[in-house]
């Protein structure tokens, strides 16, 4: 058994974990992250891979969450210029679409009002005469075609980047290594984690929970029990297949129900998603169902029936959302901080959440424990500091 202190204990690499973790060593704080198998071994390897505002998102009113996913967008663009890059996005209007011209025109409007109408957020309707440009796109029955930009990363890539940068300030990794157990002392919590030598343990005056997934077994295992925000898992499948795609991102509605779907260039091959399906198993065990495949193939063939596109591999993450009734498309998607004390917390729990808004999520964390910790001199600012592959 070994002991150390440290202001800040994070539980879980993924995007959320290590954006913690650096932030809290650019506020000059000691930290440690625990993960249990890799950096982005969950939903942060998992994603759409896309670093965007959520234009769907302004269906639902969810203005605040769509203006700051822009603005981190831009700063990510800023700082991360070899992670994150601008991509054209292509949204296609059939006769059978559902959402009309004037509906999309007005949605990139708004999106464009929200992204502070800078030069990333312009938006066009793309001439008939290049629309056998558009990798195959279906032009039977299309009426329209919008073309704006958004930006796309490689989300493991960018999960490590985040923890080297958190690295270089300080921070420390710890991986694999599982976290078993917190419990609170009187003046920090004693916290237990198995690495392949053994138990370790050590001494944390805050916690930061970014379990993802397994957000509620980790608060299960710390002592006294704190309150536990009961939530939906819904899985979210990604099909890879041959061929690649050139021109950009084409955001198109599933013929079967309507949903959005991203089909999208990825290392050179197309990378089709996503689904929403209930899941409560293990969320280690969490694969592309076969029912899942289908749609989304079906999806693809609708509007590029003439491609080439043999599967090549599939995967799924989840979704942490509210629990609640009524279709999962409606749920409230800003990520939810949850204290462990309103107005003094030791213990942060993340839930839900999106790759785009990591920084600010864990600069909003870094303030729910300040009264927490103690008073460091900031060495660095996450939105100035580059990010490398
Ligand atoms: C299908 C899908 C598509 C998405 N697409 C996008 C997108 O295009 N753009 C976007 O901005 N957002 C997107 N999101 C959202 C985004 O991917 C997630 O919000 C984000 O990755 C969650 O990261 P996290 O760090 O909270 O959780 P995770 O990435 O799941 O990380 C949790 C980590 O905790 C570790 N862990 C768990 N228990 C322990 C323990 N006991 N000890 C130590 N470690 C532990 C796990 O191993 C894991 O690595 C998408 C989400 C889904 C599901």
């Amino acid at each position: 058994m070994t002991a150390a202190d440290y202001d800040v204990v994070v539980i879980g690499g993924g995007i959320h974990g290590v954006g913690v973790a650096q932030a809290a060593a650019a506020a000059g704080h000691s930290v440690l992250l625990l993960e249990r198998e890799r950096l982005a071994y969950g939903t942060s390897s998992r994603s759409s891979k896309l670093i965007h505002g959520g234009l769907r998102y302004l269906e639902s009113a969810q203005f605040g969450l769509v203006r700051e996913s822009l603005h981190e967008r831009e700063i990510l663009l800023r700082i991360a210029p070899e992670l994150v890059r601008r991509v054209p996005f292509y949204i296609p209007v059939y006769r059978a679409t559902r959402r009309r011209p004037w509906q999309i025109r007005a949605g990139l409007a708004l999106y464009a009002v929200l992204g502070g109408l800078a030069s990333g957020t312009r938006f066009e309707s793309v001439p008939r005469s290049r629309w056998n440009d558009l990798d195959g796109l279906d032009a039977d029955g299309l009426q329209a075609v919008f073309r704006y930009d958004d930006a796309q990363t490689d989300d493991t890539g960018l999960t490590r980047a985040v923890m080297r940068s958190a690295q270089t300030l300080g921070a420390q990794l710890h991986c694999p290594a599982n976290f078993l157990s917190a419990k609170w002392i009187g003046d920090g919590f004693k916290v237990h984690y198995l690495e392949n030598d053994g138990e370790k343990s050590c001494r944390a005056t805050t916690l930061v929970n970014a379990a993802g997934p397994w957000v509620n077994a980790v608060l299960d295992r710390v002592t006294p029990r704190p309150s536990i925000l009961p939530v939906d898992l819904v899985q979210g499948a990604h099909l890879i297949l041959s061929g690649e795609i050139h021109r950009g991102v084409y955001y198109v509605e599933a013929p079967r129900d309507g949903r959005a779907v991203f089909v999208m260039p990825w290392k050179g091959r197309t990378l089709v998603g996503t689904t929403e399906t209930p899941y409560d198993g293990d969320p280690a065990a969490v694969r592309a169902r076969p029912d899942e495949i289908a749609y989304l193939q079906e999806t693809l063939r609708h509007y590029f029936p003439h491609r080439e596109a043999a599967l090549l591999d599939s995967f799924a993450g989840l979704r942490v959302l509210p629990a609640g009734r009524g279709p999962v498309f409606r749920r409230p998607r800003e990520t939810v901080l949850h204290p462990d004390h309103p107005e003094h917390a030791r213990l942060v729990s993340i839930y839900g959440g999106k790759l785009t808004g990591y920084r600010i999520t864990a600069v909003k964390v870094m303030r729910l424990l300040q009264k927490s910790l103690p008073a460091r001199r900031p060495p660095a600012d996450t939105a100035e500091l580059t990010l490398s592959p």
